[in-house]
């Protein structure tokens, strides 16, 4: 038992330093040790396995108060590759993320979604494609992280359900692996998890304990995070408030139930109900419409940001979070739209227990694929460093 500790504790420590290298490098090791209360012997070894595994460098040097010159650490960053993937109805977007989080290289290719086997074919392609063109080799990648809309078994890689690609239960990850032309591992999730994880490690880093993620497109969903944490429920199932029943007589919803909620904001019902009095096929559309004055587009979008409005204030309620961002098409793409959801909600903030942040969201179509990027970099560094 002894010896299982000493490992335990000798790999929390390589996560440590490596962890600070990555947030505050270029560093000294006098620096890392006094910073993680570490001897000055301890920080150079585990520096030294460090640099021996390739994943960080030395970068000039310093003197530190002592006249003695010390060599700076810091992470190597095209030692580790991530790559991020989103699938949308119509597009899929594909981003690899070096060691410290930037972006190397982001593409957006057209692909109307079919069966798993033949999206999966697709993003092999891409991912080629992709690595070709930018010179990655493929032992740099340490995996391929995958948001895509629906519910989601991330421990079994399973796509459970999405109802938007017309998938059930889809072994996605198994499929994904199998049809790329590089060897290795794949994660999915929901993408509003996803962006949530680059919401929350991009934008926010602000010390606050709480956020709500909630976004407004296609569909309507929610994520909280705690601590850093994403709360997911016990299937994962967590934040669907698109579901939540708001008018039991109210229309039909793909789910099978009667006036859920994303069927007052959600894009392709709010087409629906516009389309009763033209042609319409987009919210875009609509919202040329209401920029008009015409009197219907304008009453199809004052009752989806009511609606929205209901909807970020129930969260508030729920969860209480410090921060809510909003995010999806509807919240983003019409400042007008967006600026009277922002005051409605700032007008119902008097009450104590309404006090949160607000936000926009800031990684907009970036926010999927760096979150899923991040999702494997964070599995690397959990897994595999330290094993
Ligand atoms: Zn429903």
């Amino acid at each position: 038992m002894k010896i299982k500790d000493q490992e335990f504790i000798k790999k929390e420590n390589i996560g440590t330093v490596l962890n600070l290298i990555l947030k505050e490098g270029p560093i000294s090791r006098a620096r890392i040790a006094e910073k993680v209360t570490m001897s000055f012997t301890s920080a150079s070894r585990i520096v030294a396995s460090l640099l021996e595994s390739n994943l960080i460098e030395k970068v000039g040097y310093t003197n530190e108060g002592s006249g003695r010159k010390a060599s700076l650490l810091r992470p190597k960053r095209n030692a580790v590759i991530s790559i991020g993937v989103e699938i949308d109805k119509d597009k899929i977007r594909i981003a690899f993320m070096d060691f410290v989080g930037g972006l190397i290289a982001m593409e957006e290719f057209n692909f109307i979604v079919t069966t798993p086997e033949e999206a999966a074919k697709f993003i092999g392609n891409c991912i080629y494609f992709m690595m070709e063109e930018n010179l990655i080799p493929s032992q740099q990648i340490v995996g391929v992280g995958v948001g895509l809309p629906g519910l989601i078994n991330p421990e079994k890689g399973e796509v459970l359900l999405s109802a938007q690609f017309g998938w059930e239960e889809i072994p996605f990850r198994k499929i994904l692996e199998q049809e790329m032309k590089i060897s290795a591992p794949v994660h999915i999730d929901n993408e509003l998890k996803m962006k949530a994880i680059a919401e929350n490690e991009l934008i926010l880093d602000r010390k606050e304990k709480s956020m709500v993620l909630a976004g407004f497109g296609s569909g309507v969903g929610s994520v909280l995070v705690s601590n850093g944490e994403i709360y997911r429920g016990k299937d994962n199932f967590s934040g669907e408030i698109g579901h939540t029943i708001v008018d039991p007589n109210g229309v039909y919803c793909t789910c099978g139930n009667f006036g859920c909620l994303q069927t007052y904001i959600a894009e392709q019902f709010l087409v629906v109900e516009a389309s009763k009095v033209k042609p319409i096929k987009s919210l875009n559309e609509i919202i040329k419409e209401m920029e008009k004055g015409e009197r219907w587009a304008i009453r199809i979008i004052d009752r989806a940001i009511l609606y929205t409005v209901i909807t970020i204030n129930n969260l508030v309620n729920i969860h209480n979070p410090d921060i809510v961002v909003i995010s999806g098409k509807f919240v983003e793409s019409n400042h007008q739209i967006r600026n009277r959801i922002i005051e409605r909600c700032k007008e119902e903030m008097t009450n104590y227990n309404r006090q949160y942040h607000l936000y926009t969201t800031e990684t907009g179509s970036k926010g999927v694929v760096s979150g899923a990027a991040l999702k494997v970099k964070n599995y690397f560094l959990e897994n595999k460093v330290f094993n």
